[in-house]
């Protein structure tokens, strides 16, 4: 598979504070990728180095083969990449406002057009378009997360922690919704940072992040496989 984004040797923090310690991923093109790992392993803080939100004090990102480590997060976001926060969207705005902000980059009949699609993907934010996201559930807010961020059409949707604050009903609607563009081969590759492993069931492959490294890579029938990893992750069960 054609690589599309790559990290390496990637050390970052805050102030003086060291978080990451030599973390890399690699995610292929149309390929889904869960990093797993508990709370303050520092999943936060790879994914912000990766859409350039952090710097990387060490280490490099490539995306399509170009190194786009000093990157700005605009081009890297024109250039494909999309990037949902735990947040996701801004409550102060409409969800038509939420979506035009998701896709800035995209020329505005295009953007009109996406905008509509993605109504019909999601018609609970169709009958809602001028209510305020902050009015939202929780569930319908991180489905305006999703759409928001796939109203610039990229070629890789970064996720943190979509489970995040979500009811177990509302995160099997989530998964539900990612799943349906898997299922379509739309070719979009996913990286979703969870420690929740139901997101596991949407990915082809996984990393498990420790203390600002990487324990593991490997396939998620690779993972079930490793019995100390299994119990970390998975419980006795
Ligand atoms: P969570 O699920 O809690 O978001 P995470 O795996 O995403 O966890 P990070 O948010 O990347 O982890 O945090 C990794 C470490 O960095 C933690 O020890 C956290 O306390 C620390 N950290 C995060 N943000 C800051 C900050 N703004 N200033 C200082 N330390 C921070």
């Amino acid at each position: 598979m054609a690589e599309l984004l790559t990290a390496e040797g990637i050390c970052s923090g805050y102030g003086q504070v060291q978080v990451l310690w030599g973390a890399g991923l690699r995610v292929a093109a149309g390929e889904r990728v869960v990093l797993l790992g508990a709370n303050g392993a520092g999943k936060t803080t790879l994914l912000k180095v990766l859409v350039g939100l952090m710097p990387a004090w060490e280490g490099s990102v490539r995306l399509d083969g170009a190194d786009i480590t000093g990157q700005r997060t605009d081009r890297r976001v024109r250039a494909g990449l999309a990037y949902m926060s735990e947040l996701g969207v801004f409550p102060g705005l409409t969800i038509a406002e939420n979506l035009r902000i998701g896709g800035q980059f995209v020329p505005r009949a295009a953007l009109s057009r996406r905008i509509e699609e993605l109504f019909d993907l999601f018609p609970d934010l169709a009958a809602k378009r001028r209510a305020l996201a902050g009015s939202l559930s929780g569930g319908q807010r991180k489905m305006l997360g999703i759409a928001k961020a796939l109203a610039a059409r990229p070629r890789l949707l970064v996720m943190d922690e979509p489970s995040a604050g979500l009811s177990p009903l509302f995160v099997q609607q989530v998964i539900a919704v990612l799943g349906r563009f898997r299922a379509e081969g739309a070719g979009l590759a996913m990286l979703i940072a969870e420690q929740n492993v139901a997101f596991l069931d949407l990915a082809e492959r996984v990393y498990t992040l420790e203390g600002g490294r990487v324990r593991f890579s490997g396939t998620v029938a690779e993972l079930h496989a490793d019995d100390a990893l299994h119990r970390a992750y998975f419980g006795l069960a």
